[in-house]
């Protein structure tokens, strides 16, 4: 796409969290659970997040953001629209 195509919503779907292998939820789940507690925002069934918040989880994970986030819509926690968040990393 062309500079001007704004990024995609990163669109957490909290529900799915349960879907992670459990080896691999902990980082996520506490990442998820900070930011609903820093905005007060409790109950929900998806979360948007930042897009600078999908580069943290990368280092976290010790990941390209692109191979996180093909896991992360593998799981169903993403949508695969979220690859456009990453489209242009790997050059
Ligand atoms: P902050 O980054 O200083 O943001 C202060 C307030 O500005 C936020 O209060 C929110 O009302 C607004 N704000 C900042 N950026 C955005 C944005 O991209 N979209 C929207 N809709 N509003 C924005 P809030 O929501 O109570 O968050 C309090 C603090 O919690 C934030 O302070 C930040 O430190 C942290 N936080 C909340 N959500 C996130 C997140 O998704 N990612 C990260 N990294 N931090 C977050
Ligand atoms: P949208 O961004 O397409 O979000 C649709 C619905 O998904 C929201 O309806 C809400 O029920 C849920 N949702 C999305 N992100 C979150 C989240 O981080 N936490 C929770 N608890 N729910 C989330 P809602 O709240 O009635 O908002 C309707 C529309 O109003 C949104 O559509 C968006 O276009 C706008 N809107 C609401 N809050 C914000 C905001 O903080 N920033 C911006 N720019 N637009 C907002
Ligand atoms: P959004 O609220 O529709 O904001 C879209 C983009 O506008 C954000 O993308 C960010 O680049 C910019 N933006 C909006 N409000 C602010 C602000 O107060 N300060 C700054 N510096 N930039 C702002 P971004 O960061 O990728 O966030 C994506 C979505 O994640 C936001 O959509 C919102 O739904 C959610 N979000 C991010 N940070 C916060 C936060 O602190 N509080 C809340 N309640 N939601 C947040």
């Amino acid at each position: 796409g062309g500079a001007a195509e704004p990024p995609p919503k990163l669109v957490l779907q909290l529900e799915r969290l349960a879907n992670v292998p459990p080896e691999k939820a902990g980082p996520l789940q506490r990442y998820a659970a900070t930011i609903q507690s820093q905005r007060g925002d409790y109950n929900g069934k998806v979360l948007s997040i930042r897009q600078d918040d999908l580069r943290t989880l990368a280092v976290i994970y010790d990941q390209s953001p692109s191979v996180l986030t093909e896991q992360l819509i593998s799981w169903g926690v993403l949508d695969s629209d979220a690859r456009r968040a990453v489209a242009h990393e790997d050059s």
